[in-house]
């Protein structure tokens, strides 16, 4: 018998039990070694036969199965991911036919499916695409020339492309030629579920050079569409107004629509919460919910300013459709600075105009009324003095660049510097490439500046310091540490090495102390994620770090603090190595940061 068996898309513990049990008991194996994680080949018996397709012709392929047959022995052919994509079984069981040999086909999980869950993305999101293209470019096997790239592509459906990782400035052109827009999100999967995975997020005109700049160029899958841009609107089997077989609908008053996946864009401003007071407001009020992952509420009597209040608390952005007076009343009572204070727009129900209320910079208020302006047709009424000119803003500035201002009460220094049309000087820790915009001009370090973009703590007693969170922590600790113990290592080590503490992004460590409660007590005073990784992801990064004969033992790596500094600084690189002492062990490492002179969405 010859079992055909889907292996999964690397990972061995993607195989189904099924699949396992099947290799468990085979006395032939035959494997596409090219894709096929051979970790898989430990399930099999030690005396079974193993071959690799990837040196065989289909007859050879052929003449294994047939002679295992004659001689009664059981054989898997392993196909990596699902072996009904691009897996060339059709043509064996053709074969296997003309032979009378038996066949039975064991599914795998395939690499399309493991893509989408390091992605966490769901190619049919409502209202965005409900279908999905699985398609690849002609290589050596031609494709229908009705199902050319560019032709799929006019679809604008969510695309899975296979195979074609080594073409991608074909697949861009044709992904263009069919109709894709150059912003269009694309996503670059690399080795989807092994160790070495790599994601590389674009966009259909960056792709090929983005994909060059990753080294990627074969075993990838390339995902296009809207629906990695992770808008959409609420499935209707989970909405509680829509029954299903097993429940029965609910009605609340004031219902939430829209979701928010939490990817942020420099653009986007992840919290927006829309209330509406009339009927044709609400309808507006959905349509912003759906098109800015936001969600929209109708007021109900005595309720707005509950609404508000928390909405100050925790939403980064406010929109009223209505009345500029009636916003103008409701914030009034919470408006307190311009660093914490949320984002508020007016859209008038009728949509004529945006009207960024408070925060129109540095909360992002000019930003949200442009997106709200552009998703309802509406024009964005824009009063900041600086962009009323156009000139330089430098909090919106701060902010698209990811950056916090530390000293913001000496914004208005640099803004009024600008209308007076006298030029302000900026100093940078990373190159500023490009033209700065009038008015700027960029000073080598050491110089008098008036802006300061840099991780480090400042003395400048006149710069506007901004700080972008690059710095992640690496910790080793002995089980039970206190963490005030840490928290004491920690200050007293971004003191030595004067970063700023604003610039730490977060902290890692190994998994086996994803549950040590000093760190995470550490990383909630701190106000930053705690990151672990396994003893093998820490293992596999290439670099020389400090390497303990005792701590490999323990933790079946050599190093923890250098190790998940690096690896959760995303390509970035150790800035400080190991630093010991009282049991816990400390690394710093920065992440790559490229700041550029984008500061509006406009
Ligand atoms: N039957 C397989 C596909 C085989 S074709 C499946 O279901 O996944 C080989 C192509 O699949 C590769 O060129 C690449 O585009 C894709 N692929 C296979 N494994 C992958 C993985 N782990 N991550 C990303 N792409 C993968």
């Amino acid at each position: 018998m010859i079992h055909f068996v889907g292996a999964g898309p690397g990972a061995p513990d993607l195989i189904t039990v099924r699949g396992a049990r099947l290799l468990g008991s085979a006395d032939v194996i035959i494997y596409a070694g090219s894709l096929v994680n051979p970790e898989l080949l430990s399930l099999a018996p030690e005396a079974c036969e193993v071959h690799d397709s990837a040196r065989m012709t289909l007859e050879q392929v052929i003449d294994v199965m047939a002679r295992a047959q004659r001689d009664g022995r059981e054989v898997v052919r392993l196909h990596t991911g699902d072996p009904c994509l691009y897996g060339a079984i059709r043509e064996q069981m053709d074969a296997l036919d003309e032979l009378g040999i038996p066949y039975d086909d064991t599914p795998g999980v395939s690499s399309l499916c493991a893509a989408a869950a390091s992605l966490e993305a769901e190619y049919t999101l409502p209202g965005v695409s409900q279908s999905l293209i699985v398609t690849r470019l002609a290589g050596r096997t031609p494709v229908p020339e009705g199902e050319r790239l560019s032709a799929l592509a006019a679809h604008g459906a969510s695309m899975a492309i296979f195979l074609s990782a080594g073409m991608l400035p074909q697949v861009q052109e044709e992904l263009l030629s069919g109709g894709y827009h150059a912003d269009a999100p694309v996503a670059l999967v690399y080795k989807a579920s092994w160790p070495d995975e790599c994601v590389v997020h674009t966009t259909v005109g960056q792709l090929a050079s983005d994909a060059e700049k990753a080294s990627i160029n074969r075993t990838a899958l390339i995902l296009v569409g809207e629906f990695l841009a992770g808008e959409g609107e609420r499935s209707r089997l989970y909405d509680p107004s829509f029954s299903t077989g097993y429940r029965k609908a609910s009605h609340s008053a004031g219902h939430s629509v829209g979701h928010s996946t939490g990817r942020t864009t420099r653009c986007a401003t992840s919290d927006v919460r829309i209330v509406s007071f009339t009927d044709r407001g609400e309808k507006l009020a959905h349509l912003l919910a759906r098109k800015l992952e936001g969600t929209a509420w109708r007021c109900e009597p005595g309720g707005l300013s509950r609404w508000t209040a928390e909405g100050f608390q925790d939403a980064d952005g406010l929109v009223f459709v209505g009345a500029a007076g009636i916003a103008v009343r409701a914030i009034a009572p919470h408006v307190r600075c311009k660093a914490t204070d949320p984002a508020v727009v007016v859209v008038d129900e009728g949509a004529h105009f945006a009207l960024p209320l408070l925060s129109g910079h540095l909360g992002g208020a000019n930003d949200l009324a442009r997106q709200i302006a552009a998703a309802c047709g509406a024009r964005p009424a824009i009063t900041t003095a600086t962009d009323g000119r156009g000139l330089f803003a430098v909090d919106e500035w701060a902010r698209h660049q990811g950056c916090i201002v530390t000293n913001p009460e000496r914004i208005k220094n640099v803004s009024s510097r600008l209308l007076a049309d006298d030029a302000i000087r900026v100093c940078s820790d990373w190159p500023l490439p490009g033209d700065a915009p009038r008015g700027v001009t960029v000073v080598g370090p050491g110089d008098a500046c008036d802006v300061l973009l840099s991780a480090h703590e400042s003395a400048d007693e006149h710069a506007l310091h901004l700080v972008p969170r690059v710095l992640v922590l690496g910790i080793g600790c002995r089980r039970g540490t206190p963490s005030d113990l840490l928290l004491r290592r920690t200050k007293d080590l971004m003191e030595r090495t004067r970063y700023d503490r604003r610039s730490l992004a977060c902290i890692c460590s190994i998994d086996a102390k994803a549950d040590e409660q000093g760190l995470i007590e550490l990383a909630q005073t701190l106000g930053v994620p705690f990151m672990t990784f396994s003893a093998d992801e820490l293992a596999s990064i290439p670099g020389t770090f400090a390497s303990s004969a005792f701590v490999q033992d323990v933790m079946g790596v050599d190093n923890v603090c250098e190790r998940s500094a690096v690896l959760g600084s995303d390509g970035g690189t150790l800035v400080h190595p190991k630093d010991a002492g009282d049991g816990i062990t400390l690394a710093l490492a920065e992440r790559p940061f490229e700041p550029d002179w984008r500061w509006t969405c406009g």
